[in-house]
């Protein structure tokens, strides 16, 4: 065997065994993706349900407003309907002129001041 023909051998050689690696590696790679993939799937969709339902928006207490929780009924919707201030500023509900004052003195809303008058009726 010449010299040159030992020479080529060797970087065919080289050349193979670096291929080899390479493959390896990427197959290595895709293997992890593959995996990263497999477990980013659930964790992501388990993640975003809970940001759902936790809730990024604000949430107004119901005290504020002095409204319950919707879906308790069409009864209570529709009387706490009529507990709104009117285009004139009067009380829907009793047709008072003034606002509503709470027990602190406070304008409150008509839905807070005859909660307990709604919920008699309901
Ligand atoms: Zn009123």
């Amino acid at each position: 065997m010449s010299k040159i023909v030992v020479r080529v051998a060797q970087i065919v050689g080289v050349l193979i065994l670096a291929g080899i690696a390479v493959s390896v590696v990427v197959g290595l790679v895709q293997w992890v993706l593959g995996l990263a993939v497999i477990v980013a799937i659930p964790v992501g969709a388990y993640w975003l349900y809970k940001k759902v339902k936790s809730g990024d928006r604000p949430q107004i207490p119901h005290a504020a407003t002095g409204a319950l929780p919707a879906g308790k009924g069409d009864r209570r919707s529709e009387l706490e309907s009529r507990a709104v201030l009117d285009a004139s500023g009067r009380c829907g509900w009793c047709g008072a002129a003034e606002l509503h004052k709470d027990e602190y003195g406070f304008p409150t809303t008509p839905l807070r001041y005859h909660r307990a008058e709604i919920d008699a009726m309901l």
